[in-house]
């Protein structure tokens, strides 16, 4: 009598919420000659994430999701308990951009009593999001090295969209020497300009029309740029000039940095940076970025 757990299947996609049978399955790939894709997501997906996953099926032949919406990253004050979830809809989107497996486990497993580690990347984690969010890349990296330990990935496919967050973990990784390929891949936007978040189911169609100030500023900054300047200070005043315009705005960083280790670039550019923006609109807080490199 055979005393395996039973696969469940769902749209096709095998799915997991244990961390001790993922990582035993991910073991079996891996001695199997796999070479394994993974894309951690919190879920309710849009075409940003649809676009890690094909770029991670062209990259390995296992494709990895998984879905956690990882409660040690969120603050006290934060969104954790109104997180917008569609595990059915997630499971259709992933089969539909050809994922193999979800690993959806529940924070109980991920953190069970006792667990007190935390995964520290100290310089990169500050300022930007990291002063407006204590805690939040703590949470990130802590996580994030727990399912590269699960998942075992020879890459890991993360978005633009969330810049500090892939200087974090390639930092972590590099640090570490952890042995996975990081790949960031582009930030996907809407037709309007808007960054895809799936915080934007939040916002109200009034709020959605005011969240399109934050892209509409970067754009800005980034014509000024194509038109050959690059005065920091002037940069930042093209876009400064849109945000301030939308009263809507509450805003909590407009900054310029270089786009390979987010240091402060010189008064005048001379390598690649990026223009990165936080702030809220009503309840919602949305962040953006876009790089200036010739
Ligand atoms: P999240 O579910 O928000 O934690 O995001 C999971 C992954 O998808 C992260 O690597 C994000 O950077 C990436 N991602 C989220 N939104 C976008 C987007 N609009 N374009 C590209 N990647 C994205």
């Amino acid at each position: 009598m055979s005393t395996a757990t039973p696969t469940t299947r769902l749209h096709g996609i095998e799915v997991i919420d244990s961390p001790a049978r993922m990582q035993q399955r991910m073991i079996q790939a891996r001695a199997d000659g796999k070479r394994i894709a993974f894309v951690p997501t919190m879920g309710f997906l849009h075409e940003g994430h649809v676009s890690l996953l094909k770029a991670g099926r062209e990259r390995g032949d296992l494709l990895v999701l998984s879905i956690f919406v990882n409660p040690m990253q969120f603050g006290a004050s934060e969104d954790l308990s109104r997180y917008p979830r569609d595990l059915d809809g997630d499971l259709r989107k992933a089969a539909s951009a050809g994922t193999d497996l979800a690993f959806c486990p529940t924070p109980e497993s991920m953190y069970p009593v006792g667990f007190q580690t935390r995964v520290e990347v100290t310089e990169v984690q500050k300022g930007l999001c990291g002063d407006h969010r204590p805690g939040h890349f703590a949470g990130v990296a802590t996580v994030v090295l727990k399912l590269i330990n699960l998942v075992q990935p020879h890459v890991l496919l993360l978005g633009e969209k969330d810049y500090q967050q892939l200087q974090v973990i390639r930092r972590m990784v590099r640090d570490l020497a952890l042995p996975v390929e990081v790949l960031g891949c582009p930030l996907i936007r809407d037709d309007d300009g808007v960054a895809l978040s799936s915080r934007n189911a939040y916002l109200s169609p009034h709020e959605r029309e005011q969240a399109r100030t934050l892209s509409q500023a970067l754009f800005a900054a980034r014509q000024a740029f194509a038109h050959g300047e690059r005065r920091r200070d002037a940069l930042l005043d093209r876009a400064h000039s849109i945000l301030a315009a939308q009263p809507a705005l509450r805003l909590d960083y407009l900054e310029l940095r270089d786009a390979s280790d987010l240091t402060l670039p010189p008064s005048t550019l001379t390598d690649p940076a990026v223009l990165l923006v936080a702030g809220f609109i009503g309840r919602t807080r949305l962040i953006d970025n876009i790089l200036l490199a010739r």
